[in-house]
């Protein structure tokens, strides 16, 4: 088994090798924080888009559809508050002209014997405290202090004191005195609308896709059945201006997000709605190939809370390069409501005939928000489903995607390229799979190499036609990705079988 810094190259180099994704704008040099989905990137992430929307739109009665408009009316960001507050904490290296999240740049001083000696600082990372030691030690040798040196406590760069900016060494020279104190820098995208390049012309690109939930709440109210508790979905692509993109797809600068508003009565236990959708994420993860034994769960700090925000959990993943989030579940009680009914002066008063005190029928919802980021779940399923095995004295590499999510669903082979019926017959039963499903074709080289380069794209069939099925039963040999076993089977019991296994 690779360790984690060569599991996150290696998925990166599958990714680039068989066209899953790309830098965006290679030719160019790339352009930090962008990337492409290739030929099978963009079918591994239209699946889980569309498993999603299957699992949580489809198959429930309280959930409806949206998709909104990436630009809204600039008003919506003011009264959302991400004009003002959409913003991290920016540090620069003067001397570099590095830029760094501050909240994501650790420092802590180096004590020695009792004495304080200077300063040492990591980027945030799953062994960064290991780092910060070996950089301690670093110190002390170079210093040449004798005696015991203390316990290495990490702080965040936004904890850290006026006097300490000019004593925390940059993380790119190494040196102290370059760091700038933090700023806020907002991260919201801009353009502008119209002919006009002015103030009052200025947009925004969406940061998230839930804004658009709340403008529209007032129009599905109206114009749907919905009644209270019920939910409005939204996949679409979300920008934000990151300080420092990296871990490939992890932290980009366009992406998508889908995302639930789902409105509650003020009166209802919103605990007990929050801690259902976290149950129900969790398993949705499980059943897509996101394994609940490598997730878990971070619950906000309430000191770290927004003001307006009751509570908000983490679904966070073991990634190759430490955990980290892949959805928040956040309870934001009516804030986003109310301050769209402020700064437009329309209504969003929802009348709900089913409560039974009169007094406290009209009301302004509450919600409950499960905030997913497809790009996250894209790099959470490859890493779940890589591996690298030895099959038959033959290193292979395979993706265990579930069939659902696999990009394509089966392999069609005839056994030899040679044989003009063989390949008619395999041709056919490839024309009659794709009418249903992705399926691949592939004629070329020996049989285990064809199996090997389907295992490595994570398709979890693999149909072989050959002599028997001419000459003898008419069956085709059906092999199975994960377990390798093969069985015989007919034609129309391979296409019941791939339904139940594919469309569940
Ligand atoms: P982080 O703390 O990692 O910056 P966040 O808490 O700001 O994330 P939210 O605003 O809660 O993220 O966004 C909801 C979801 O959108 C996240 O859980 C994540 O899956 C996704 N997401 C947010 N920012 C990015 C990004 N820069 N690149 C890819 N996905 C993102």
């Amino acid at each position: 088994m690779n360790d984690k810094e060569t599991l996150m190259d290696d998925i990166v180099n599958l990714c680039k090798r068989r066209g899953f994704i790309f830098p965006s704008s290679e030719i160019y040099g790339g352009y930090n924080g962008f990337f492409d989905y290739g030929p099978l990137g963009v079918e591994l992430k239209n699946n889980i888009k569309k498993a999603w929307w299957q699992d949580m739109v489809h198959r429930r009665d309280d959930i409806v559809g949206l998709d909104s408009t990436i630009i809204h009316h600039p008003m919506t960001w003011k009264a959302s508050g991400h004009v003002d507050n959409f913003t991290d904490p920016l540090v620069d290296c003067r001397e570099s002209k590095m830029r760094y999240r501050a909240d994501q740049l650790f420092f802590a001083p180096v004590v020695v014997a009792g004495e304080k000696i200077g300063y040492v600082s990591v980027l945030e990372d799953g062994d960064m405290q290991e780092k910060a030691e070996e950089a301690a030690r670093d110190l002390k040798r170079r210093l040449a202090k004798q005696g015991e040196l203390a316990p290495i406590v990490l702080k965040d760069y936004t904890e850290a004191k006026p006097d300490e900016y000019a004593l925390i060494p940059s993380p790119a020279t190494g040196k102290p005195g370059s760091l700038t104190p933090p700023r806020a820098f907002n991260m919201m995208f801009q353009t502008y609308v119209g002919a006009l390049r002015d103030e009052t012309a200025i947009a925004y690109l969406r940061p998230e896709t839930a804004q658009g939930i709340f403008i529209n709440y007032k129009n599905i109210i109206d114009t749907g059945r919905v009644k209270i508790p019920f939910g409005i979905a939204q996949i679409g692509k979300a920008f934000r201006n990151e300080i420092n993109p990296r871990n490939f797809i992890f932290r980009s600068r366009e992406f998508e997000q889908m995302e639930i508003e789902y409105f509650i009565s003020p009166k209802a236990d919103w605990k007990k709605i929050h801690q259902e959708w976290i149950e129900y994420c969790m398993n949705w993860f499980d059943g897509i190939g996101i394994p609940k034994s490598r997730l878990s769960l971070y619950q906000h700090p309430k000191e770290k809370l927004a003001h307006y925000s009751k509570g908000t959990t983490d679904i966070m993943f073991e990634y190759p390069f430490g955990v980290q989030e892949l959805q928040g579940i956040a309870a934001r009680g009516n804030f986003d409501l109310t301050q769209h009914q402020t700064v437009s002066g329309k209504s969003m008063e929802y009348f709900d005939d089913r409560e039974p005190n009169k007094d406290d029928r009209k009301y302004i919802p509450h919600v409950i928000e499960p905030s997913f980021g497809v790009d996250r779940i894209v790099l959470a399923v490859l890493t779940a489903a890589y591996a690298e095995e030895e099959v038959e004295g033959e290193k292979r590499v395979v993706l265990r995607l579930h069939p659902r999510l696999a990009p394509y669903k089966a392999a069609v082979f005839p056994l030899v390229k040679n044989k003009p019926e063989l390949v008619e017959r395999a041709e056919n039963l490839y024309r009659r799979l794709k009418r249903r499903w992705n399926v691949f074709y592939d004629a070329a080289g020996a049989i285990g190499r064809r199996y090997r380069r389907q295992d490595e794209i994570g398709t979890p069939f693999g149909i072989t036609v050959d002599f028997d099925t001419l000459e003898k039963d008419g069956k085709v040999t059906l092999r199975d990705r994960d377990s390798l076993q093969q069985i015989r089977i007919t034609e129309d019991e391979l296409v019941a079988y791939l339904s139940e296994k594919i469309d569940g």
